[in-house]
């Protein structure tokens, strides 16, 4: 299982496909409260129903990331929780008319589902009003309907959703981009509390339209604060935000001898051990977290990391969030020239975008 609970399944085109831990329980709890007011084969077709709805929720996310993958945009993972998938990208193009397309997408495979449905079920009216009978057409029926609704909820102009991206990028094809996204997100605060309003006032809208609208409210929030973050990066280098809090020990170093070094300089943050021209590095964090259980007279080289990683100075700062995970954040020491010249704390630099749709 990966650090936030998401387990891996397979590739498609190329792209990792992970589940949150949270959605097994949503299937779970599907099966069993069917099977609680109704029989084994009520249970079976609801949880049938679940896992193909969540299919066209994954194809939805494909339609997002083959478009973008025209435009050389790194995909980092697709991942499915209970209230959505959501497609994370390496970064969210800044051109408005290719962040339109790569949103759309995502509604117009829906449609396109619903589509293909209808014409090999036929018309859709006859079955709403005959006998519902938990039979294969019920279920065939009931994703058209799905496909339909989540291709028109999606398009709601409340961003980060579908339509308020969409929004934003019609925006941004006359404003600046800052002051776009800023335009999407003032337009789906008051839609989104009104969502959370609705969803927990009447009672025929489940409690999980209640919990994805908060999620989107707060997720249009978060994008904002990184796009001004991002805005305020932009055309910068990495050498530009390096961190020469670092000291770099070479030779026999014990923990006491360390210690002593962090406590004389405090605002030293790494120290590097040059051990046979490699180098090893360990936090100020990490020190103080092993070195209280070691032995003083220990020595250092145990207990520090192998530096995997390096960046280079010259390197956009860009770079990073197509480059990096955000699972693989952490510190990294940059190199100028091949020549260590500090550090840089990429958990410090949350701008991988991320597309986010249910
Ligand atoms: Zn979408």
């Amino acid at each position: 299982m990966g650090r936030y609970g998401s387990i891996k399944l397979f590739r498609l085109f190329g792209i990792q496909l992970e589940l949150h831990f949270t959605f097994l329980l949503l299937v779970a709890w599907v099966f069993w409260s069917s099977w609680q007011d109704g029989d084994w084969r009520r249970a079976i077709w609801s949880t049938a129903l679940v896992l193909l709805v969540f299919t066209c929720v994954v194809l939805h996310e494909l339609g997002h990331c083959l478009m973008a993958k025209r435009y050389k945009i790194t995909i980092h993972r697709i991942l499915l929780l209970p209230i959505g998938g959501m497609a994370q990208f390496g970064h969210i193009p800044r051109k408005p008319l290719r962040e339109l397309l790569i949103t759309l997408a995502g509604p117009m495979v829906n449609f396109l589902l619903a589509g293909i449905l209808r014409i090999l079920l036929g018309s859709p009216w006859e079955w709403v009003y005959g006998d519902f009978r938990y039979g294969w057409v019920d279920l065939l029926y009931s994703l058209l309907f799905f496909n339909l609704a989540m291709g028109i909820f999606n398009l709601l102009p409340i961003f980060p959703m579908d339509g308020g991206r969409i929004l934003r990028a019609i925006l941004a094809l006359r404003y600046s981009y800052l002051a776009s996204t800023r335009a999407a997100v003032y337009v789906a605060m008051p839609l989104a509390a009104g969502g959370v309003l609705v969803a927990l006032l009447y009672e025929n809208v489940s409690d999980i339209m209640a919990l994805l609208f908060a999620f989107i409210f707060v997720g249009g929030q978060l994008e904002y604060k990184m796009v001004k973050r991002s805005e305020s990066l932009r055309g910068r280098k990495i050498g530009d935000l390096v961190n020469r809090n670092f000291i770099t020990l070479r030779g026999e170093v014990t923990i006491g001898k360390t210690r002593g070094i962090l406590e004389e300089q405090p605002s030293i943050e790494v120290v590097f051990l040059e051990e046979r021209g490699r180098l090893r590095m360990i936090s100020r964090q990490r020190f103080h977290q092993i070195a209280s259980r070691v032995p003083a007279d220990d020595s250092l080289l145990p207990i520090t990391q192998s530096a995997q990683t390096y960046l280079d100075a010259e390197w956009p700062l860009q770079l990073l969030s197509d480059r990096f995970r955000e699972d693989d954040y952490g510190i990294f020491p940059v190199l100028r020239g091949g020549v260590l010249i500090g550090i840089l704390d990429t958990r410090n630099f949350n701008f991988a975008g991320k597309g986010k749709s249910p």
